[in-house]
């Protein structure tokens, strides 16, 4: 039973953050206007917003027009499940769990938005920074939060000296405004050690990317967010492996 509500949960979650990631970029009010569809713009009726269902028994079609409904809702309504569903497995219900719910969120909007518009929104990073300071205050208390917080601080930091050294040798703009907000999320969730690791690691997961869209289509617009909050989840997994690789790497 509790298997099927963190899936359902995570299925009402993912509408919701597919909206947030396609409307927020264009200016478009989420909270408060009501749901429609994109081609006869009649309002949806509330059963035919269940998730997964709603797709499966209109046959993916629009019940007023018949237009059909771009099949991404049913992708990430499935995915976000599934990954919600993944981490109870993983983790157990408990603090974990939790934050790991907040990286799975992430990484879905940025996913979203920043391969779809080159862009990290501000507002989902405030609200996980706030859900993420929150929960540290009551699993671990102030101390270990406000430690937290500075490592936030610093990842910013380095991120903005990345930035500006790129600049400076470069003459372009290699990284954007919203990674390095991001990197602030980055160590303010996993501390210093860790988040550097998810620094290195994720220019390792972009490169392939990079060159082969650089080749391929002669692109050199990346999108670097995906490969930062893709490794911030790759790290968070599996965070006693990399506190020793850490610990290896860095005995000498
Ligand atoms: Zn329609």
């Amino acid at each position: 039973m509790i298997y099927v509500l963190v899936f359902m949960m995570g299925c009402i979650l993912g509408s919701f953050y597919l909206v947030i990631a396609t409307r927020l970029p264009k200016g478009e009010d989420v909270l408060f206007s009501r749901s429609h569809c994109d081609n006869c713009h009649k309002d949806l009726k509330w059963y035919n917003l269940i998730p997964v269902f709603s797709y499966i028994i209109q046959g993916g079609k629009c019940s007023f027009c018949q237009q059909k409904i771009d099949p991404l809702h049913l992708i990430v309504e499935l995915i976000t499940g599934t990954m919600f569903l993944a981490s109870y497995l993983y983790f157990g219900f408990g603090y974990n769990f939790l934050i790991n719910l907040i990286i799975v969120s992430l990484t879905i909007i940025i996913y979203i938005s920043d391969f779809k518009y080159m862009i990290i929104l501000d507002s989902p990073l405030i609200v996980s920074s706030v859900f993420i300071i929150n929960l540290k205050l009551i699993y671990l208390g102030l101390k270990p939060t406000l430690y937290s917080i500075l490592c936030g601080i610093c990842l910013f930091v380095i991120m903005l000296l990345v930035q500006q050294l790129g600049k400076f040798m470069f003459k372009r703009d290699a990284l954007g405004g919203g990674d390095i907000k991001l990197s602030f999320v980055i160590g303010l969730l996993l501390d210093f050690r860790l988040g550097l690791i998810v620094l290195i690691l994720s220019t390792f997961l972009a490169l392939p990317y990079s060159v082969a869209s650089l080749y391929l289509i002669k692109n050199n617009e990346v999108p670097y967010g995906p490969f930062l909050v893709g490794a911030m989840l790759i790290v968070f997994m599996l965070a006693p492996k990399f506190e020793l690789l850490f610990d290896f790497l860095f005995r000498f």
